[in-house]
């Protein structure tokens, strides 16, 4: 098992497990068991009420799911971690979480469509006021906050405008109102950047990204960072919980409506991602290398009109995450064609880079969001999020640069 003070890379390859304690499997073993049994009645009832530490039913709590979250935790520096069916049922745990009807939420403009047709539903059907800000400016997040705000939600590098929101900033906004801010990272990824060393106060990933690294399972990861004080959460229900279970307040309330929903990972997708976590720094530096020298590609190309990817010194995302992110940039770039016509030729002609709806795969991916994720949205709420008919978006991956830029080059030879 690494030291507490071991390096990132350390932590990601050995987390927390050593061995099973019954075979010396040296892998977490995949618990595929809806229910776990009990010498007695009286055993049972005491995992139940927890007084006793123990398993009994997967929606519940299940050791390959519970293995993964301590993991990710340890890398994290995190207070404890909860493991969800994907990424999108952790950000409906979130909201849940901490509002109620008559609450209200700040929210970035600039986030995945997933997210932000969930907060628009939200909005909508269950009585939670949400305000979307620019991601960039601090003083709209401060505007919008009102003494029924209950946090504030960005990402940490906005899908797919490439955008980064100042964190520390954030972090100032929200401690300010005495209520969370709440970050998608799963493009930084817990490699890329120390969300607890800005002062986050909760963070959270589509494990099916960057985390898995293969594409092979949806999951989702919800991490809280230490930094808030929940025994005074103006979150009506997380402060009742605190009376029982002090600091832990969130994380239990994230677990409760986890079972309730019945919102959780499967084990053998824990162990998929948790394999895929082991290599996470690696596979992340060589996203990072291949996605600059394919942004450097594209920003010379005459068929192109802009480029947006955090690394590149000439994009206003760059002091930001330079002073954010550690190691590079990470993976994710999007870029605007001279027309919208040639977005969709390019995709066409493209042969190695797959035409696909995930991100962080080993494999170059291509989309065009207009069309496909973020087709519902009207053209101001497009506009807003960064979605232009002439803008593409890549998951850079871990072939050959020349090999990735080569593909881009002859797909793109004769729009010019
Ligand atoms: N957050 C971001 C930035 C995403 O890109 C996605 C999915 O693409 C999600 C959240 C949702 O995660 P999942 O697809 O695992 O539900």
């Amino acid at each position: 098992m690494p030291k507490k003070d071991a390096e990132l890379e350390t932590k990601l390859v050995h987390g927390g497990f050593e061995k099973d304690l019954e075979t010396g499997a040296s892998n977490v073993p995949i618990s595929l068991s809806a229910a776990f049994a009990h010498d007695s009645a009286e055993q049972i009832s005491n995992v139940f009420h927890g007084r006793d530490f123990g398993y009994v039913y997967s929606r519940i709590a299940n050791p390959s799911v519970v293995a993964l979250e301590q993991h990710v935790n340890l890398v994290e520096d995190g207070r404890a971690a909860v493991a969800t069916a994907s990424g999108m049922a952790a950000m409906a745990i979130l909201i849940e979480s901490l509002a109620s009807v008559g609450d209200e939420i700040v929210s970035s403009k600039s986030i995945f469509g997933g997210t932000y047709y969930l907060l628009k539903e939200v909005a909508e059907n269950q009585g939670i006021t949400v305000t979307f800000v620019d991601t960039c400016d601090v003083e709209q997040y401060r505007a919008a906050i009102s003494d029924k705000t209950k946090a504030i939600f960005c990402e940490s590098i906005g899908n797919p405008k490439c955008d980064v929101p100042d964190l520390k900033a954030l972090v100032s906004v929200a401690n300010e109102s005495g209520i969370p801010l709440v970050v998608d990272a799963t493009v930084t990824t817990p490699y890329l950047m120390s969300a607890k060393a800005l002062g986050v106060h909760v963070v959270w990933h589509s494990a099916t990204k960057w985390i898995s690294g293969a594409g092979s399972a949806i999951g989702g990861l919800i991490v809280d960072l230490g930094h808030f004080d929940w025994r005074v959460s103006k979150s009506e229900k997380i402060a009742t919980l605190a009376k029982q279970y002090g600091l832990l307040a969130f994380v239990n309330r994230c677990k409760r409506l986890r079972s309730n929903k019945g919102a959780v990972l499967s084990p053998f997708n824990a162990f998929l991602l948790a394999q895929g976590f082991e290599h996470l720094a690696f596979r992340m530096k060589a996203h990072c290398d291949h996605a600059m020298a394919l942004a450097l590609f594209l920003q010379d190309h005459p068929a192109v009109e802009s480029v947006a990817y955090p690394g590149l010194a000439n994009d206003e995302g760059y002091p930001i995450a330079k002073q954010q992110m550690r190691y590079g940039f990470g993976g994710l770039l999007s870029f605007r064609l001279k027309t919208p016509k040639m977005a969709y030729q390019v995709v066409n002609a493209l042969k190695m880079v797959k035409n696909l709806a995930n991100l962080g795969d080993a494999k170059t991916l291509v989309i065009h969001p207009a069309s496909t994720i973020y087709r519902d949205l009207s053209p101001e709420d497009q506009k807003a999020a960064g979605v232009y008919e002439d803008l593409l978006r890549v998951s850079v991956g871990l072939e050959h640069p020349e090999d990735i830029i080569a593909d881009f080059q002859n797909a793109m030879e004769d729009l010019v």
